[in-house]
């Protein structure tokens, strides 16, 4: 029997993983198509490659820094630092900016590299047997393990596993804000020298040009659009029967740079219900001994991939 089953392949999940593949054996599903989760990248026919989640990684602890510069030392992550624009189009210095060298899964992918993993395999139920965990898959398949790690975030924890979690965590004041986010390209638009841009308005949060990564070459010009958090609850669900969403955000986008409308000949949306908890909660992760039961992601500790990669790492520590 294989010793941890992780559900989700995103930053907390990939990490994980890989820190317990170093003792343990390991079984990754994710009910997305690939890895990464909020960090996940969405390509289309020609080229056309987005970061639709995360856009880029700025460490702030010792710990992550060190984890980071690794990354980028072995060729996973590059920097993306050039121009990254308020509203008012000035130039803003920030502290450096770190992205995946192909898309922003890079680093899911690296920690999963020699792991057993299954993708568009939604786990719809648990059930811990006294001595070990069996998850069911959509498909109704049936697979058992020593332990169970979940990292999903906390909406989807609670639907899941509340037969196992306390009063305590059943209780938590947990409100994940949602996203919804736009990608474009557009033909003859000029590529201009803007990596980003950040903006002050009710509707566009930021937009990040994908030419500047310089990851592909197209004679497209290709931008993913973010909405505010404000905008994003009033839209997030319709926004898949309600086309005008999608023309609302782009409308704003044209209306702030001047962009031209009539250039755009790829247009997609994607709505992120459980993007961020900025509020966090008390806890880093949290370790069950009774169930083996892990739990980490980055609903618990703040709203980045920092939160998530540290949320996992004191799990480790936790099983350890
Ligand atoms: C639009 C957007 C922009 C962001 N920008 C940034 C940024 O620039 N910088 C930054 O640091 N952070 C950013 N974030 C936050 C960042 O994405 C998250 O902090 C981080 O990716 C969370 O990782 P995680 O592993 O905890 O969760 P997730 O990435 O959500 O991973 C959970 C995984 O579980 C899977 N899953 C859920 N339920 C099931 C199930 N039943 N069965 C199987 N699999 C399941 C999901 O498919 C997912 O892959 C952004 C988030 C969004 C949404």
């Amino acid at each position: 029997m294989i010793d941890f089953c992780v559900l989700g392949s995103g930053v907390s999940g990939s990490t994980i993983a890989n820190i317990l593949s170093k003792k343990y054996s390991v079984q990754v599903f994710d009910k997305a198509r690939g890895p990464g989760g909020r960090s996940s990248n969405k390509r289309f026919k020609n080229n056309l490659s987005f970061d639709h989640g995360v856009q880029y990684i700025s460490p702030k602890t010792k710990l992550f820094t060190k984890y980071i510069k690794k990354l980028y030392k072995n060729n996973i992550l590059k920097t993306w630092n050039e121009n990254h624009l308020d509203f008012t189009f000035e130039k803003k210095t920030s502290s450096i900016k770190y992205i995946g060298k192909k898309a922003n899964n890079d680093l899911a992918k690296y920690n999963l590299k020699n792991i057993k993993k299954s993708f568009s395999s939604p786990i719809t139920k648990i059930n811990f047997n006294k001595y070990f965990w069996e998850i069911t898959l959509e498909d109704k398949s049936k697979y058992q393990f020593k332990s169970l790690i979940l990292t999903c975030p906390f909406p989807q924890l609670k639907r899941l596993a509340k037969k196992y979690l306390n009063k305590k965590i059943l209780k938590l004041k947990v409100q994940m804000q949602p996203n919804i986010t736009v990608m474009i390209a557009f033909k003859n638009q000029k590529n201009l020298p803007i990596s980003s841009i950040k903006f002050n308005d009710n509707i566009l949060a930021w937009a990040a040009n994908e030419n500047s990564k310089k990851r592909f070459k197209s004679n497209l010009n290709l931008w993913t659009l973010q909405a505010t958090i404000n905008w994003s609850k009033k839209t997030i669900n319709k926004y898949k029967i309600d086309k005008s969403i999608m023309s609302q955000l782009i409308t704003r986008f044209i209306e702030l740079t001047g962009f031209e409308k009539n250039k755009i000949i790829f247009k997609k949306i994607h709505g992120w219900k459980y993007s961020y908890n900025f509020q966090g909660t008390s806890y880093l992760s949290l370790w069950d001994k009774k169930y083996n039961l892990g739990i980490c992601g980055d609903w618990l500790n703040g709203p980045k991939v920092e939160n998530a990669w540290l949320s996992a790492n004191d799990l480790a520590k936790k099983i350890k």
